[in-house]
């Protein structure tokens, strides 16, 4: 499992839709499909990039173009509130 970071999704700060807490932790996900696996395809199914908040657990799920890591050290992201 990989440290908690910030993220950012298209330039913004990125919250967990649940409890609006701010840090994550990544995990890719395979998003497998049962007639995939019935016809031994699995390997070509896709996977996703989970960030999993580190408050409440929920997973938000990324497909295609993901979230960037935030660093605060290099500022923060614009609309973002900073208390
Ligand atoms: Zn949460």
């Amino acid at each position: 499992m990989s440290t908690s970071r910030l993220a950012t999704v298209r330039g913004r700060a990125l919250r967990c839709l649940i409890c609006g807490d701010r840090e994550f932790r990544s995990r890719e996900v395979k998003l497998n499909t049962t007639g995939a696996e019935f016809l031994g395809l699995a390997w070509a199914n896709r996977s996703a990039l989970a960030l999993v908040c580190d408050s409440c657990g929920y997973a938000h799920l990324f497909t295609g173009k993901h979230p960037e890591p935030w660093d605060p050290a290099q500022g923060y992201p614009a609309g973002t509130v900073t208390d």
